[in-house]
């Protein structure tokens, strides 16, 4: 099998040697060096709008039209995450804002990062190619959606019908008569991350082997000597955005098995910013190492210095810029094309859906539960507790699927306590539906004993009350639980409600695999909003579900 997948992947570059955009002017540059620049950022999450003061797509085009300005030798990159996980104004049309965006700031080409697969691979081949939403179909009053001008390259990612790469393994930029390399590198573990639908049919090839084999095809085959990685995996992190933690295990996992004749690492998906020259090979440059952070509060500024006589990389820097609003002026290209999504969003966003009378937070007690938790599963038990909507007892949520807490006073428009839409999606932006399935109460018991194997602690819905033991083994740490204050038997059937992500065996909760008769439902922010609507004003709840015994 390993043989075989080999042999798929060099036959994949072997159809797909695609050499694009011959630029530059080997000629301006006497002492034989030419010079690339590369404009880098990753895990940019959809954020169009600025935080603080920080970031938001009309400044960031500022400081790229800026930077390429002082070299006509400029390729623009993305370590992939540039969409899903994102605010309102981006998700409200399925990201499309924020491709259109990237095609404004004229990027080349983007690695695919996990949450690129969030609403599955066929949503992000409309990404690549346009098209209407085959959801909400087409938006009116907004520019229409043709796809990604700049690449999405997935050279470790196969397509099992076809069983070549999912978008082209890699590009090749030509500057006179030297080339450039750009190859793109899925998160290896995405198919544990997402949403099981979002990625069947693909396979993901570890990242450090398709990197090599890719590198060795283009030196064999293409004469290449400069290599770029966009790689959607990344460090821990770094004292200060352009420092480097160089004993993080991704430099000893990772960074040190690549061929060390790769001059740029631009990486992503651990949202820490830094930069890193990695000793790799003796009487070479360093490998630059590279993270922008995350949503689009740093880019990376890297230039490469390369002979024309031969292709090599001579010298290789880079730094990370922090996109600081008050430096710059807006963009009014890109003002014009997101206030169109903003005309749209804004009065959605605003509208008031319920109210609170307090800070409604995810903070666990020491027990595991939270106020926000404790509501979004009731949410999810009443959206499924009828006959016809999965006659659910009892709803379990993922802690990492609450985004965000629900503050008392900074509900925007109509005065405290207020929620408005636009904060109960940011509470639930990842459109997960609701799963209702049947597990016997021992499967249910299971469920709950691997949320110690696993560190995460399920938010349950009222209905649902158990103790556990903080000095019992793992496997046996529960003492109690009981649905409808009866105690569940072990042997009885019992419908629960969760996501499709932990239906999915999600954050290693393996048990709901066994689940049986499911039932798909609604969107969990809906359940949300619909919650929110019916029940509000809403206080924190009495955090007594959960208890922890000694
Ligand atoms: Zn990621």
């Amino acid at each position: 099998m390993k043989k075989r997948r080999l042999y798929v992947l060099f036959s994949v570059l072997l159809a797909i040697a695609l050499v694009v955009g011959v630029t530059g002017s080997a000629l301006a540059f006497p002492n034989k060096i030419i010079k690339v620049q590369i404009l880098a950022l990753n895990d940019f999450h959809g954020a169009l709008d600025p935080s603080k003061g920080i970031g938001g797509a009309e400044y960031l085009a500022t400081y790229v039209k800026n930077l390429e300005a002082l070299n006509e030798n400029t390729v623009k990159v993305s370590a992939g995450d540039m969409i899903g996980a994102s605010p309102l104004l981006s998700a409200l049309f399925h990201d499309e804002p924020t491709i259109q965006a990237f095609n404004l700031m004229g990027f080349d080409f983007s690695a695919a990062g996990n949450h690129e697969f969030d609403e599955g691979w066929t949503e992000l081949l409309r990404m690549q190619y346009g098209g209407c939403s085959p959801i909400d179909g087409c938006y009116e009053g907004v520019p229409a959606f043709t796809g990604a001008t700049f690449d999405y390259l997935t050279a470790n990612v196969i397509r099992l019908d076809d069983e070549e790469t999912l978008f082209p393994p890699y590009m090749i930029r030509e500057y006179g008569n030297i080339k450039v390399a750009f190859i793109g590198i899925s998160l290896e573990s995405t198919p544990t991350i997402v949403v099981p639908s979002g990625v069947a049919g693909l396979e993901f090839l570890p990242e450090v082997r398709t990197i090599n084999h890719t590198v060795q095809y283009l030196k064999d085959n293409e004469g290449i000597k400069a290599f770029v990685i966009l790689l959607h995996d990344g460090a821990g992190p770094a004292p200060d955005p352009n420092g480097c933690n160089p004993t993080d295990p991704f430099f000893t996992n990772i960074i040190k098995n690549i061929n060390p004749e790769v001059d740029v690492v631009i990486t992503g998906h651990s949202h820490n910013a830094y930069k890193c020259s990695i000793e790799v090979k003796k009487n070479y440059h360093p490998m630059l190492v590279t993270s922008a952070g995350s949503s689009g509060k740093f880019l990376t500024d890297i230039n490469m210095d390369i002979y024309n006589t031969n292709g090599q990389v001579a010298a290789v820097t880079g730094q990370n810029i922090s996109i600081v609003d008050a430096n710059v002026t807006l963009d009014t290209d890109m003002k014009a094309l997101l206030d169109q999504y903003r005309a749209i969003s804004v009065p959605i966003a605003n509208q008031v859906v319920g109210e609170i009378t307090a800070d409604l937070t995810r903070t666990q007690d020491t027990a595991g539960e939270s106020a926000l938790g404790d509501v979004i599963g009731d949410a999810q038990l009443l959206a499924t507790s009828d006959v016809d909507a999965g006659s659910a007892v009892v709803a379990m949520t993922n802690p990492g699927g609450i985004r965000t807490d629900l503050f008392y006073t900074q509900s925007v428009g109509e005065g405290d306590g207020n929620v408005t839409y636009g904060e109960a999606f940011a509470v639930q932006p990842f459109s997960n539906s609701l799963v209702t399935m049947t597990l016997t109460g021992a499967q249910l018991k299971a469920v709950l004993e691997q949320q110690f194997q696993v560190s995460r602690m399920l938010q349950i819905s009222d209905s649902l009350h158990y103790s556990w033991s903080a000095s019992a083994p793992l496997g046996s740490k529960i003492v109690s639980m009981q649905i409808d204050s009866v105690d569940v038997d072990p042997a009885a059937s019992y419908r629960i409600t969760i996501n499709n992500f932990l239906a999915g065996g999600g954050d290693g909760f393996t048990t709901f695999l066994a689940g049986t008769d499911l039932l798909t439902g609604m969107i969990d922010l809906d359940a949300f909003v619909n919650y929110l609507q019916a029940a509000s004003p809403i206080s924190p709840p009495a955090l007594d579900r959960i208890t922890k015994l000694p």
